[in-house]
């Protein structure tokens, strides 16, 4: 890690981290701003395992690169034991998805790195990294390059690479997510061995996840952030004492209870939805940021299909299903499940309550109906939501009904960052595809109407966002 300053201006804490009203906004090509992080307060005690919970884009990432120092806030302050961070912080490493080794090192120089950085002797570097490369298993390994391992031992070298520092903080950015199921699990517990057991002179660790049952196992506490922009809304302590039982009813109950509040809040409330136990949501922090506009509300990602399977098997078992056990029976991690879920509260046709999924009246039409009846219904749905009413309005109006998909590109661009933006696009292509609402063609990357949609009245469009 490169060297960072801490900076002077000390302030009385015991806390190793203290986040006071961090915001982070991100400019856009057209140079509005994204509140991505919006008023976080956190602090983070020596002893801690912590783990960021939150829907995908959320802005774990984000945080936990303010956190290292890595990038700074908009607003609001970092304190490291005390005292502001400038810089990439010293005493905080990281270890990432993607392991990212340099391809043209050893495993051995890898694992040097960090303290090449740091000036350390030669020698003393060498010694320590060996003694890394054996704390984690990988002796015998210190000539061999990156291509020659399999994933499971890349991660180890991120780890050594990490703890070679001897960091007092750790952070963790989904550190197991790239593994198969069993390599994960080895080094979840090897990793929790050398933290209960002191191994390592870790004081604090920050795991990022998306999973509830990974930061169930390993984490003492479990902050859960919104989306749009992200917020703290729980902050909860995990009290089962280790060794931690996967199967046990305390372990279910505990990851039932996070799966609740995960899946519980709502954007549209700015709040929560019946959260049990959890703090309530910060209000956003003020800063008149001249550059704001109101956002387009984005849509989740929920493809259509599997819209469908889920609301059918839910009918089929009475009209209602706690989402927890319907996630693990189809092998669904909840960001796999929440965009479905999301996509179908959005089009009315249930609604989740305390971690159950309720099918509504119109769910139900839905479900009984055939193709004709749902592609019908959908669209009625479509026409409710703002970016489909401008798509609607710009092609009925249009003198030939089509469109470049750039141009709708461009109109997302302005409320979101280029990559949402096309993900937002390939979803509402997706769904007015299968509504009929309009066609979209690959070749031409066009957007249009044919003479059965045109005689559709163009929907007015609404200041909404
Ligand atoms: P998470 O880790 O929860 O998936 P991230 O922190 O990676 O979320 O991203 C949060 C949001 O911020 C996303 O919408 C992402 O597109 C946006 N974002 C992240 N980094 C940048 C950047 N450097 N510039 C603009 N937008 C960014």
């Amino acid at each position: 890690m490169a060297q960072g300053a801490i900076g002077k201006a000390p302030q009385k804490s015991d806390s190793l981290v203290r986040l006071l009203g961090v915001t982070k906004m991100y400019k856009q090509p057209d140079n509005y701003d994204i509140r991505v992080l919006d008023d976080i307060n956190l602090d983070i005690q020596p002893g801690e395992f912590i783990a960021l919970l939150g829907p995908s884009g959320s802005g774990k990432s984000t945080l936990l690169r303010i956190i290292t120092g890595l990038a700074e806030p908009s607003y609001g302050t970092v304190l490291y034991r005390g005292r502001p961070i400038e810089g990439a912080n010293p005493h905080a490493a990281m270890v990432f998805q993607s392991f990212a080794l340099y391809p043209w090192l050893t495993v051995q120089q890898n694992v040097e790195l960090g303290l090449v950085a740091k000036g350390v002797d030669v020698e003393v570097r060498k010694q320590r990294a060996i003694e890394l490369i054996d704390l984690i298993g990988l002796n015998g390994y210190e000539d061999a390059f990156p291509k020659e391992l399999s994933g499971g031992m890349r991660q180890r070298v991120g780890f050594a690479r990490a703890l070679a520092v001897d960091p007092e903080l750790l952070c963790m950015d989904e550190p197991f997510s790239a593994l198969d199921f069993l390599t994960a699990e080895n080094l979840r517990s090897e990793l929790l061995d050398l933290w209960l057991e002191s191994r390592i002179p870790t004081r604090a660790i920050l795991m990022v996840t998306h999973g509830i049952e990974e930061a169930v196992y390993m984490a003492d506490r479990i902050i859960v952030l919104s989306k749009n922009p992200a917020r703290v809304v729980a902050d909860l302590p995990n009290l089962l004492p280790f060794p931690r039982n996967r199967k046990s009813p305390e372990f279910v109950q505990m990851v039932d209870q996070v799966y609740k509040i995960v899946t519980g809040w709502d954007d549209e409330e700015d709040g929560q939805k019946a959260v049990p136990e959890a703090q309530p949501a910060v209000s956003g922090a003020d800063h008149g940021e001249p550059n704001e506009r109101p956002r387009l509300k984005p849509i989740p990602y929920g493809h259509i299909s599997m819209l469908s399977g889920l609301l059918e098997l839910v009918q089929d078992r009475g009209g209602h299903d706690d989402l927890y056990r319907l996630g693990a029976e189809l092998f669904l991690e909840v960001d796999d499940l929440l965009p479905v879920t999301e996509t179908a509260e959005l089009f009315n046709l249930a609604e989740v309550s305390e971690g159950d999924l309720f099918i509504t009246k119109l769910g139900q039409s839905f479900v009984e109906g055939d193709v004709n009846d749902r592609k019908s219904l959908i669209r009625d749905q479509l026409l409710d939501i703002p970016i489909f009413r401008i798509i609607q309005r710009v092609l009925t109006t249009k003198a030939n009904h089509a469109m470049n998909k750039e141009f709708f590109s461009d109109i997302l661009e302005e409320h979101f960052s280029v990559a949402e933006a096309e993900r937002q696009l390939i979803t509402a292509i997706n769904w007015g595809r299968f509504a009929d609402l309009f066609h979209y063609d690959t070749d031409t990357e066009q957007l249009y109407l044919d003479e059965d949609q045109t005689e559709e009245k163009p929907a007015p469009v609404q200041q909404e966002s």
